[in-house]
């Protein structure tokens, strides 16, 4: 048993070995039990249900949010010799009914299909009849109201279910990992007795960075000339600022193109199009470019501006190194982007069409803790592989040796006794019945308003003596970081309102410990190096040469045909024959047998000439 899907993993993808993981998945779905995957952006999730999908029999439907990611894997599948198809509005009807004719008669073992076609008329007529025996849910955090991506169309999937005559196993993919938004998915999509998969969420070979430059632009043309030769995204906050970016760095010679919601969808498929084929190697974008962008070989993403919460970012770091080679994260932050976000919150709860005014406010309260939590990945000291993995409910070393928070040594400062004395000033205040923003706290405290506000001092707070010495900058920096780690919020409103939360008082007691990142701008920090061994550069340029000219007559992005990963492995074995071929990583039968000749010839060529 343990050879046949071995032997499947080797054949149609070219792998010889399962990641953590994805062997008990396929295990799982394949005895016929509901399942719910949770692992992160990158770690391989496809391969759980396409590979059941092979071995099934029977038909296997997978539900998935976006088109591109469709139409990319199911290239990428035919490609490996399995029989694949799609369905969703970028067909004309009549291919849509080709399509389903098709599949009636058993032409596919995979159909990917947009969760607004499930319920079709026609759509029915054929699930009806056929023998559908697993339906995967991918990105299955799209249905609940909790995650950050709700999509209602997918509250269909149930009803779906319930109408086939055979209920088939069902598998649930997301890379969300809360769980608020887990256990709705088990409930909405009404699983039974599911087995639950969560594995660790951390991706060793990303390298993570934050800084807090002044002059971002200038921040991204230092970053970008340390990857000279790797492809990489650029996300912004808004439209606006793609385009004036990508117009920047066009101008200083480097290629890049751009993706936003407000370009023509026959100009983000050109552009996407562009990237995914390495004709550009830089794509600006906004968060609306990358779902199911699967391109192996990302070598950085670099975020200019803060994104909304940390899972939003991680899935969009996660793009980088999806093929297991050393990448990098980097995030320009500056305290802008937290009002940029609060403002993005406002505008979406005008548009949640569909929940109770509970709902949206519940939604509301979510959206805004999740921004702080954000904000305090970018202001934290510390290990921020530790602060990333910390939200994700995991534990990690204090010092993961991979990050810009641990190699950049600067010890963070201790600042708890300061922090402790102005929490006390904060519930003084609200004890007074006086309560005030950060902004109002820091001038009563450092004497501006200290003649208006003559009530205080014949108190004689102790905790307002130790502060009347610190400067403003100073005072600012503590609250700020109160706020960000989450010991103080500030209500919303015209007169913002400072308040202790329930973590507030483990810093009063001594238990928790408020520091503050090292104020020197650090200069940039070396990630580990590649960890593979030494190969020929050039023999590496000239396979990836012949692999771009085989794309190019094939018409498929060079990814699909081989990796980087694999022409790198190449380069180190320099197969002779198709036996030896196969036993390059990521070479599978399929495409041994279309490709294998061509870097054969090139490899025996090149020896040739050296
Ligand atoms: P996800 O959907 O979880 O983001 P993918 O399924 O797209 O991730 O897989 C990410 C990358 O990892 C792909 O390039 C895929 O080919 C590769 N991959 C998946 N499983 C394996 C494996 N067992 N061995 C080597 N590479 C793998
Ligand atoms: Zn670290």
């Amino acid at each position: 048993m343990t050879d046949e899907l071995h032997q499947a993993l080797k054949d149609y993808f070219g792998y010889d070995e399962f990641r953590p993981g994805q062997e008990q998945i396929v295990r799982t779905i394949l005895s016929g039990r509901d399942t719910l995957a949770v692992m992160p952006t990158g770690g391989g999730k496809s391969i759980c249900y396409q590979l059941p999908a092979l071995m099934a029999d029977g038909i296997t439907l997978v539900v998935s949010p976006l088109i591109s990611l469709m139409q990319d894997q199911v290239q990428a599948l035919i490609q490996s010799g399995v029989r694949a198809a799609y369905l969703n509005s970028t067909l004309t009807p009549n291919q849509q009914r080709l399509a389903l004719e098709r599949a009636a008669q058993g032409a596919y073992q995979i159909i990917y299909v947009a969760p607004e076609r499930l319920n079709l008329p026609a759509f029915r007529r054929f699930a009806l009849e056929a023998p559908i025996v697993l339906v995967t849910v991918d990105e299955a955090h799209c249905i609940s109201q909790w995650g950050h991506d709700f999509r209602p169309s997918y509250l269909e999937i149930a009803d779906f279910l319930h109408a086939l005559p055979r209920r088939p196993v069902v598998a649930a993919f997301t890379a969300t990992a809360t769980k608020a938004v887990r256990d709705d998915i088990l409930r909405s999509l009404e699983l039974r007795s599911p087995q639950v998969y969560i594995s660790g969420f951390d991706r060793p070979n990303l390298y993570f960075e934050v800084q807090e430059p002044k002059d971002r632009d200038g921040a991204v043309l230092e970053i970008l000339s340390r990857f000279p030769d790797r492809s990489g995204i650029i996300y912004c906050l808004t439209r606006k600022k793609v385009e004036e970016l990508c117009d920047k760095l066009n101008a200083n010679g480097i290629q890049a193109t751009r993706y936003h919601a407000g370009l023509s969808s026959q100009e983000r498929q050109e552009n996407q199009e562009d990237f995914l084929y390495d004709r550009y190697r830089v794509m600006v974008a906004t968060n609306a470019f990358g779902m199911g962008i699967d391109k192996p070989n990302v070598g950085f993403v670099l975020h200019c501006g803060m994104p909304g919460n940390p899972e939003s970012y991680y899935q969009e770091a996660g793009r980088a190194g999806r093929d297991g080679s050393p990448a990098q994260c980097i995030l320009l932050f500056q305290r802008r982007d937290i009002m940029t976000n609060r403002y993005f919150i406002d505008q979406s709860e005008g548009e949640q069409n569909g929940l109770t005014p509970e709902q949206a406010l519940r939604q509301r309260q979510a959206d805004l803790r999740r921004l702080q939590q954000m904000t305090g990945y970018c202001t934290a000291p510390g290990c921020l592989r530790k602060t990333l993995l910390g939200y994700f409910g995991e534990t990690a070393p204090d010092n993961c040796g991979n990050c810009s928070g641990c190699l950049n040594g600067q010890p963070p400062e201790d600042a708890t006794a300061l922090a402790r004395a102005f929490v006390l000033c904060v519930a003084q205040l609200a004890r007074e019945g006086r309560a005030f923003g950060a902004g109002a706290v820091i001038d009563i405290l450092t004497g501006t308003e200290r003649d208006s506000l003559a009530w205080l001092k014949p108190r004689r707070l102790d905790s307002f003596g130790v502060l009347s010495h610190v400067s403003p900058a100073r005072l600012k920096r503590v609250s700020a970081a109160l706020l960000d780690q989450g010991y103080l919020c500030q209500t919303d409103g015209p007169r913002p309102v400072l308040e202790l939360t329930p973590k507030a008082p483990s810093l009063v007691s001594g238990q928790a410990h408020l520091l503050l990142k090292a104020k020197s701008a650090a200069k940039a920090a070396q990630p580990a190096p590649a960890s593979d061994g030494p190969i020929d550069p050039d023999l590496f340029a000239f396979l990836k040469k012949v692999r771009s000219d085989l794309a190019r007559q094939v018409g498929v992005p060079a990814f699909i045909i081989f990796s980087d990963v694999t022409l790198r492995d190449m380069c180190q074995r320099l197969p002779q024959n198709r036996e030896t071929f196969l036993q390059v990583k990521g070479v599978g039968n399929q495409k041994a047998q279309k490709y294998g000749h061509v870097f054969l010839s090139a490899i025996a060529d090149w020896q040739k000439r050296h």
